[in-house]
């Protein structure tokens, strides 16, 4: 897509990046509709998918009170809502994960090892257990084409130093503690959550899309039930569907279309969770 003033620099599976004509510090995020899942981007969009996901990372980045690399929503007419300017980061290879709760890639791994990430944990754990504390379970960026890898906080020392490997643990959990204090208040569960971080001269700023259904697992709390998988707001759905029986994927080839129910139920499960996070209503 053009826009004007702002020159197309990358496109991710889900995000387009542009850089300003006239002060290449500046960066254009603009979150198309595409939706990726098992690291495949689908062929089938979801409609309104990168002006919620936009809105409610913007809603975030306020409530948060932490430095970010949100400079300005006032963003060109053709990407309006969709879109943030932002200050360019170097960004730091790191997924920067969070978990208050087991389950996912975390449960699978815990039930090999009884640990996260090299995070040993207690005995007796299972789908949606509560962790005795917040852990940080970071995953090395993969290159294009392939999986995100969970990786030990040595290796994350042997990436990025030390400090800045100290600081990413300590700012992750600290924002998951802050958004999951804020979203108990909603009665939503943030059971994980993936933040990017990245630096200006060496300051750490918090960067990508934070806490949308994209990156995070959103779980009604008075769903939540220890031992059982709980309904979410996130694309757990549009996971579930794709290696049901009535998909018929193979998992290692494209995946199918979408059918236009699911379209339709995904979409709803991310105007529930902006709904209900922000207590505002979606406008399109
Ligand atoms: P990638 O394209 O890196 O493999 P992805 O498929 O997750 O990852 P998207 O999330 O669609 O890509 O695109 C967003 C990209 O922009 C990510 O690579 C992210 O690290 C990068 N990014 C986010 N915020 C900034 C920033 N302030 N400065 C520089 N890069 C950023
Ligand atoms: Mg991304």
């Amino acid at each position: 897509m053009e826009v004007p003033g702002w020159t197309h620099v990358s496109q991710g599976k889900v995000r387009d990046l542009y850089v300003n004509d006239e002060d290449d510090s500046l960066l254009l995020v603009v979150a198309s509709d595409r939706i990726s899942a098992y690291d495949y981007v689908l062929d089938t969009p979801i409609p309104d998918k990168g002006k919620i996901l936009t809105q409610l990372s913007a809603w975030w980045f306020e409530q948060l009170g932490v430095e970010n690399h949100v400079v300005s929503l006032d963003v060109p007419e053709v990407v309006a809502g969709r879109a943030m300017i932002c200050r360019r980061l170097s960004m730091y290879p790191v997924e920067c994960v969070a978990r208050g709760y087991l389950t996912g890639s975390g449960l699978k791994e815990y039930r090999e090892s009884q640990s996260v990430c090299g995070v040993s944990l207690p005995a007796g754990l299972t789908e949606a257990s509560v962790l005795p504390e917040p852990i940080f379970t970071p995953a090395a960026k993969a290159e294009v084409g392939e999986h995100d890898e969970n990786v030990s906080f040595e290796r994350v020392v042997e990436m990025v130093g030390p400090e800045v490997a100290e600081s990413l643990r300590a700012a992750t959990l600290e924002v998951y503690s802050k958004a999951a204090a804020i979203a108990a208040e909603r009665g939503i569960i943030l059971a994980d959550t993936k933040f990017e971080f990245g630096h200006i001269d060496g300051r750490l700023i918090l960067g990508d899309e934070v806490l949308t259904p994209d990156s995070s697992r959103f779980w009604p709390a008075d769903q939540w039930v220890e031992g059982q998988v709980t309904p979410s707001f996130d694309k757990q759905y549009v996971r579930d569907w794709l290696v049901s029986d009535g998909a018929g994927w193979d998992r290692q080839s494209t995946p199918p279309a979408l059918p236009a129910e699911v379209v339709e139920a995904t979409r709803a499960r991310y105007v529930e969770a902006f709904e209900k996070l922000t207590g505002r209503v979606f406008q399109a």
